[in-house]
């Protein structure tokens, strides 16, 4: 079992109206990066039950300028 890697999702963006969990169907205003409703906790426990997916990644740290793209 890979340990859980607890996820940075403070950035507004992860924020949205309530929807249900794309993993345990309970609502929550949280979002992924790809937009998908997904409790934070729920996103780090499929990421330790999928090492090596992308599915769900932290915010990058903070000082980089990347920019947004679509
Ligand atoms: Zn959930």
């Amino acid at each position: 079992m890979a340990p859980v890697q607890l996820l940075n999702w403070r950035h507004a963006s992860h924020f949205g109206p309530p929807a249900p969990c794309v993993l345990c169907g309970t609502t929550t205003p949280l979002r992924s990066h790809a937009k998908e409703p997904v409790h934070k906790v729920c996103a780090e426990l499929w990421n330790s039950r999928h090492p090596g997916e992308t599915r769900f990644v932290s915010d990058p740290p903070k000082g980089g300028q990347t920019s947004d793209h679509a």
